[in-house]
């Protein structure tokens, strides 16, 4: 007998805005993060407001942290990612760390490490930002970031400013 197995994976984005309402931009992310084909939104964080990383003069930005599960592969997904930042009208910035219309990073897909030159996962700065890990430890306390451990456990060795929920 064969059987035609579909493999769904969860996967763990980062999101943050700082320009043209950085909260409205963050609920039609959400919504346009529901509609990636072959993958479902599970779960939406509250929104947080943080200070902006990296010296550079800019607005306060606003996070957030999604859970979906998708049956696209890592590096698809990232695709669709970076398709939604551009319809969301992000340019392509002139300063690393730069303010931003949307940002969506992939922080974790499944238990998969990867390191190729356009994708890295988990994501390199899970474990320095403050913005990063309070969403995603509120929906998913527990999760076990590959090579890092329990998001919780980061979280609670990272001595970093705290950041405001908004709601
Ligand atoms: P950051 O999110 O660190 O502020 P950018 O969004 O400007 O930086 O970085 C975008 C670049 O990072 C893209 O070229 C993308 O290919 C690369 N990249 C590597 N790994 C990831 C990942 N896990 N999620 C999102 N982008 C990634
Ligand atoms: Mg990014």
């Amino acid at each position: 007998m064969t059987t035609n197995a579909v493999h769904w994976f969860p996967a763990y984005i980062g999101l943050g805005s700082n320009l043209n309402g950085p909260a409205r931009q963050l609920e039609s992310a959400f919504d346009r993060l529901a509609e990636i084909p072959k993958t479902r939104l599970l779960c939406q964080s509250s929104l947080y407001r943080s200070a902006p990383f990296g010296g550079v003069e800019q607005p306060n930005f606003v996070n957030a942290a999604a859970v979906l599960l998708t049956r696209l592969p890592a590096v698809d997904l990232l695709r669709e990612l970076q398709r939604i930042e551009k319809q969301c009208g992000r340019k392509p910035g002139k300063v690393r760390w730069g303010p931003r219309v949307l940002d969506l990073d992939l922080l974790v897909y499944s238990d998969q490490r990867i390191d190729d030159p356009g994708l890295i996962v988990p994501h390199p700065g899970i474990a320095e930002r403050n913005f990063v890990l309070l969403p995603l430890q509120e929906i998913a306390p527990g999760l076990s970031v590959p090579g890092l451990g329990l998001v919780k456990r980061i979280r609670a060795n990272l001595n970093e400013p705290e950041i405001s929920c908004i709601g």
